[in-house]
């Protein structure tokens, strides 16, 4: 016996009876019959954030101000089909700024950019449309604060990530100094004169957590945020990664391999107990041969996923197996960002 999908999506509302079966007349009944149920224990809070909801709403706003074709500034966000829709609608990604026509708006990403790329932007006298995430904002003024006051500033992140390439570009070069892992820490050399840290908002909290001890014993005086600058939504998802994983057999994060929240998100699946952990972009990259043998699946999605990706997810396991769903919610989120200002006028 299987869910239909309108019988899954009925299954998301916590607050229905879940376990009632749901007979469809789908062509894999049949087989179903004779596989064990499948325990879905779906973490919440997952999906969207309040940073990608705004950045993607930027775009969409800009192309019905100001028409197609619309350039962003690197993917909006790292989802391949989010990608592809605002594609469809007439955004243009592009990665250098020297790519956007001088008469085109142009929308920097919600991972924020360095100061060099907007002095570019503004040097061509562009329409500069900023959907930088508040939080990576708040992240970039700290930077240049610390910057202004005479500290170096140890940022903890990853390589290349373009939130790292943003926020090690808010101070000249050489004034942000990068750290990876614990070994980058202890290799730093000795440092003269005050230092201060801050951090990309999509790391492990634990692994982040680790850092900023091993920071602070070598460096006592070192000055951090009052509060990780790890962000609100990716904290709230690793919980609840944490609080689902704990006895699956198989984690699966949907989201794009380029999305970091996502990717941490599989990481801490791992550690917090279930046998094996993986992304998958959506449903048909799915490699289903992995159910075999699977009886309790857990199932998120990073802060840059659509939740209608989790609903497929949802169906193609409907369609191959009954499932019971657990609601495994750890946290309610109500955070809305007002897109930018420019929009306005
Ligand atoms: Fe902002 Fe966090 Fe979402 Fe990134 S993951 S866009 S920092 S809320």
């Amino acid at each position: 016996m299987s869910y239909s999908r309108a019988a899954v999506e009925e299954h998301l509302k916590p607050e229905q009876d879940r376990r009632a079966p749901v007979p469809t007349d789908d062509a894999h009944t049949d087989d179903n019959a004779k596989m064990p149920p499948l325990t879905v224990r779906l973490a919440t809070p997952r999906g969207f954030c309040a940073g990608v909801e705004r950045a993607i709403r930027t775009v969409e706003e800009s192309l019905a101000l100001h028409g197609a074709p619309v350039y962003v500034r690197h993917e909006i966000v790292h989802n391949t089909h989010v990608v592809a829709r605002l594609s469809a609608m007439g955004a243009i990604f592009v990665e250098e700024i020297e790519d956007v026509p001088p008469d085109r708006p142009v929308v920097f990403s919600a991972h924020g950019a360095p100061q060099s790329a907007h002095a570019d932007a503004e040097a061509r006298n562009l329409l500069k449309i900023d959907a930088t995430c508040p939080l990576v904002l708040k992240v970039h003024s700290q930077i240049r604060r610390h910057h202004r006051s005479g500290r170096t500033v140890i940022l903890i992140g990853h390589r290349n990530h373009p939130e790292v390439v943003g926020s090690v570009g808010q101070a000249p070069e050489g004034a942000v100094i990068l750290v990876e892992t614990l070994a980058d820490i202890a290799a730093l050399p000795a440092l003269d004169g005050p230092l201060a840290y801050s951090t990309q908002t999509t790391l492990s909290v634990d692994e982040t957590r680790d850092m900023i001890a091993a920071l602070k014993q070598r460096f006592p005086e070192i000055a951090g945020p009052a509060k990780e600058d790890i962000c609100y939504a990716t904290s709230n998802r690793q919980e609840a990664v944490k609080a689902a994983a704990a006895g699956s057999d198989l984690f699966v994060v949907i989201g794009s391999r380029t999305s970091s929240n996502s990717v941490r998100l599989v990481e801490t699946a791992r550690t917090a107990g279930a046998a094996d952990a993986l992304l998958t972009e959506d449903a048909g990259e799915f490699d289903w041969s992995k159910l075999a043998g699977v009886e309790t699946i857990g199932v998120s999605a990073g802060a840059s996923a659509p939740e209608i990706l989790v609903e497929q997810f949802l169906t193609a396991l409907a369609a191959r197996r009954t499932l019971r769903i657990d609601h495994i919610e750890t946290a309610r989120e109500d955070i809305v960002f007002n897109t930018p200002l420019r929009l306005a006028g």
